[in-house]
């Protein structure tokens, strides 16, 4: 009898070669690029998500004690949506797109036409580990290309199921799943893709960008980074820390790429902020939120050492003004507040990725921006405030992957806004049309008739030819 390990069969780089050559068949078939296999999928994708609700909200709790409401809206709901905008427009978006041409080819027309790239790769992150997999792989197929998708090993039971139930309700000859961590996805890696679209940190990131420059495969880096929350006086208070709170604790304990990071007020305000936070994290999660089944847990161990370490930090002591209680046994960090954190402090210089908010101070809200500008581009920005002139300086001069005024991470629900970063934020986008375009080559079409030839770019090269110019 063989063992564990030899009875799972190993996806090393011979499985990914033999994979990619039975995908690249397939997609050279030219199955994948009609408009009724598109539809198909993505139709199939919206049954998945109505006849396995229960098996993907369980999953997800398994993995995260996500709340079945964050499940329902924010993985299920939004993909739904992705699936529903992507039926609706893919006629539209498959039409060859018509452009102005100029005297210098008269008479002629020219279009654009999108073709899919090919074999795609989707590498996604743990922490929503359903709609990350599933809404590019919406664009993917939209697009027309053969896909394979990498779930994060981090959440493994959304991971299993993914691999489950994608054979189940897709076309297994064109969308695959590979499950596995680091030596797995090296073995992807290695392989020439035509696209490769990654979501995680940017130290992964460059991991990803790297190999896909060996074969000058195109990425979309899908990144995060320290997102901000300003918040002006002035303003109704209690609408916006809730909309803060939603945007950070409801969305997986913080543990979202838009969640803010951290808030930045006046020295004056922040009093009152800290307040109106407090005020609502109780009407919210109770007394005792490590008991509230609202809260999502942190991921693992790892990463409650690693939010542990940013509490126990030397330069925070004594700046927690709110929460900071743990449970290492259930991977439980309670909603966390802390005031006047230093800039050099630990938590002020990664991705807090977590429920802990920190709160800086300035003399005068605009100074706030320069703080922002002073870090590397962030994912998202929020800005808090009645005050217009604020907030055209914010749209004019802070740079983020998106912003939000008066609210917090809502872009991510509009389709017909790109979704992606900046910088250290990341390198392409997605979500609706631009989606469909992530995975499109935009070929550009010149059609010319035989007639009108007569041609200064003829040689040859007279005077009186030069004279006409
Ligand atoms: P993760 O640990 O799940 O890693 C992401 C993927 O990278 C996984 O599939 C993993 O298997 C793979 N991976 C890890 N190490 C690798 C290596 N050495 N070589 C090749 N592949 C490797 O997720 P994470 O990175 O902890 O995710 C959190 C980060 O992702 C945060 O920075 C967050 O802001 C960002 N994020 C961004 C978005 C977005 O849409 N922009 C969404 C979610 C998360």
């Amino acid at each position: 009898m063989g063992s564990e390990a030899e009875e799972k069969k190993v996806f090393d780089a011979e499985a990914a070669s033999s994979m990619m050559e039975k995908l690249r068949g397939s997609f050279s078939s030219g199955r994948t690029r009609s408009y009724e296999w598109r539809m198909t999928q993505l139709k199939n994708i919206l049954r998945l998500c109505d006849e396995r609700e229960q098996d993907i909200v369980d999953a997800l709790r398994k993995d995260l004690s996500k709340p079945e409401l964050e499940s329902t809206i924010y993985e299920i709901g939004m993909l739904k949506n992705s699936c529903k905008v992507a039926v609706k427009e893919l006629k539209h978006w498959m039409r060859p797109e018509k452009a102005k041409t100029s005297i210098t080819t008269y008479p002629s027309s020219a279009e654009i036409v999108s073709e899919p790239l090919g074999v795609v790769l989707i590498i996604s992150a743990w922490n929503y580990p359903f709609l990350l997999s599933l809404d590019p792989v919406v664009g993917a197929i939209a697009a027309g290309n053969a896909v394979v998708l990498k779930p994060s090993e981090i959440s493994p039971a959304t991971s299993s199921l993914l691999a489950k139930l994608m054979p189940e309700y897709l076309d297994s000859s064109s969308i695959m799943v590979v499950e596995g961590a680091v030596p797995e996805t090296t073995s992807l890696l290695e392989q020439k893709w035509e696209k490769i679209f990654y979501t995680g940190n940017g130290k992964v990131g460059r991991i990803v960008m790297a190999a896909a420059a060996k074969h000058l495969t195109p990425v979309v880096l899908e990144l995060g980074g320290k997102s901000p929350a300003v918040v002006d006086s002035g303003i109704d208070l209690q609408i916006a820390v809730r909309r803060i709170i939603v945007g950070k604790w409801a969305c997986n304990n913080g543990q979202a790429c838009i969640s803010s990071d951290y808030i930045i007020t006046t020295k004056d305000y922040a009093p009152k902020v800290v307040d109106a936070l407090k005020h609502e994290l109780e009407k919210f999660y109770g007394k005792n939120p490590l008991e509230s089944k609202d809260l999502s847990r942190i991921v693992n161990a790892n990463h409650f050492a690693r939010l542990t370490k940013l509490l126990d930090d030397d330069k925070v002591s004594g700046k927690i003004v709110h929460g900071g209680e743990r449970d290492k046994d259930n991977l439980n960090i309670s909603p966390t507040i802390l005031l006047d954190v230093p800039r050099d402090s630990l938590i002020m210089n990664e991705e807090i990725f977590g429920p802990l908010l920190p709160i800086l101070t300035v003399d005068k809200v605009e100074d706030s921006f320069d703080i922002i500008n002073s870090g590397t581009k962030p994912l998202a920005a929020y800005l808090f405030t009645n005050n217009k002139k604020l907030k055209q300086q914010f749209v004019a001069t802070v740079s983020a992957g998106g912003l939000v005024i008066n609210d917090t991470t809502v872009h991510l629900a509009v389709h017909t806004l790109p979704f992606g970063g900046v910088g250290e934020s990341g390198i392409g986008s997605y979500h609706g049309k631009f989606s469909f375009d992530a995975f499109s080559h935009k070929k550009a079409v010149v059609y010319r008739s035989f007639a009108g030839d007569a041609s200064i770019r003829y040689p040859p090269y007279t005077p009186g030819k030069l004279r006409l110019l």
